[in-house]
């Protein structure tokens, strides 16, 4: 087998990468840096004749430079590369375009390559969630989508996190439609985690540097008060969901399903705090503790992931521990 992981230098893609070379898979990453490419491959000395690299362009533009040369070869693809970020200053340019023209321009390279049978794509909880929902107890599944319309997504005056939901909303839907319109040789999976947290093993040099939802906790750690509020209780340990992605990859029956997989514990950022408090002492002064009222009024259907994909969920006090523990020695180096 031959993989490529698009993303593969960022907190999920690089936990991706780990779970296929750790099964003797090989992988090529594509990444728009030289630098973080390099740095993937040092410290992964092990695996150098398992891992290589591509650049690739921005996804700025609808075909952007390089992937065709990267889907060379393989044969699956696991597509985590989006912007994920809050800090914009134009939603439609930084988040949207980017998400769904990724998103379109690996299914299209995809079609270049007829030994590729398979593309997982990160989505995300973010393209199911209906944030105004209300009424009688509600069990999200992958049946459900946001109800977010695009005008919505892209208005100005819209928040990044809404137009973040926007972009993985409408770059899933895009990918579906591509299937549907030009049934490829190939199928896609989808799977749609919510928040994902737990240590990293991609290329970060400083606690600033950390991905957005890990850079929530390092705040509680850090003495934020008061502390953030999490609109859904719901996660996942960034180990699993790298397994989640690579089972959804190989296992026979997985093809054109839609997962959600997340841990059946909900979390607050006031458990966070908790678990923080008693597993660092030193930091227990510094941290605000918040008893957090948890939204009992929706669960999600994580149960069909783990069952069909075969894995089985971290409990969220490792998963914060385990990020805390490696973020103080990176905030100390
Ligand atoms: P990171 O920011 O750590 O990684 C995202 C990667 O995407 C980057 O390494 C970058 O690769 C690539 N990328 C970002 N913007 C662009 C762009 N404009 N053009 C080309 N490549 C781009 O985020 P995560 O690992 O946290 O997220 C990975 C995926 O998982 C995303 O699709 C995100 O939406 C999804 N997700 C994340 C969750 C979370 O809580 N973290 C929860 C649910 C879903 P490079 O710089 O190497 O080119």
């Amino acid at each position: 087998r031959f993989v490529l992981v698009t993303g593969a230098t960022g907190f999920i893609g690089a936990h991706i990468v780990d779970a296929l070379l750790s099964r003797g898979i090989r992988v090529r990453g594509a990444t728009r840096s030289h630098q973080k490419a390099d740095l993937m491959i040092k410290a992964r000395p092990q695996f150098s004749h398992l891992l290589e690299f591509v650049q690739i362009g921005d996804f700025e533009t609808r075909s952007p430079e390089g992937l065709v040369a990267a889907v060379e070869g393989v044969d699956g693809i696991i597509h985590t590369a989006s912007p994920f970020t809050y800090d914009t200053t134009n939603n439609e340019r930084e988040l949207i375009i980017p998400a769904i023209n990724g998103a379109i321009a690996i299914l299209e390279a995809a079609r270049t390559n007829p030994q590729i049978q398979r593309i997982v794509i990160t989505s995300s909880f973010a393209s199911v969630l209906d944030i105004n929902r209300k009424g009688p107890y509600f069990t999200y599944t992958g049946a459900d989508w946001n109800p977010l319309t695009y005008e919505e997504s892209i208005d100005p005056t819209t928040s990044a996190v809404v137009a973040y939901r926007g972009s993985k909303k409408y770059a899933e839907l895009e990918a579906w439609k591509y299937i549907q319109e030009h049934s490829p040789g190939f199928e896609i999976v989808a799977l749609c985690p919510p928040m994902t947290f737990g240590p990293v093993v991609h290329p970060v040099d400083r606690v600033s540097k950390l991905n957005e939802s890990n850079a929530m906790l390092w705040k509680i750690a850090s003495g934020v008060n008061p502390l953030p509020v999490s609109r859904v209780p719901f996660w996942i340990d960034v180990r699993d969901l790298a397994t989640a992605h690579v089972e959804a990859l190989i296992s026979i029956n997985a093809g054109g399903k839609r997962y959600i997989p997340a841990s059946p514990e909900r979390f607050s950022y006031g458990i966070a705090a908790r678990i923080i408090s008693d597993a660092l002492p030193d930091l227990k002064d510094r941290v605000t503790q918040e008893d957090q009222v948890i939204d009992e009024s929706c669960g999600v259907d994580g149960e069909t992931a783990s069952r069909d994909l075969g894995f089985t969920y971290h409990a969220f006090e490792d998963t914060v521990r385990d990020l805390i523990n490696q973020a103080i020695l990176l905030n100390k180096s």
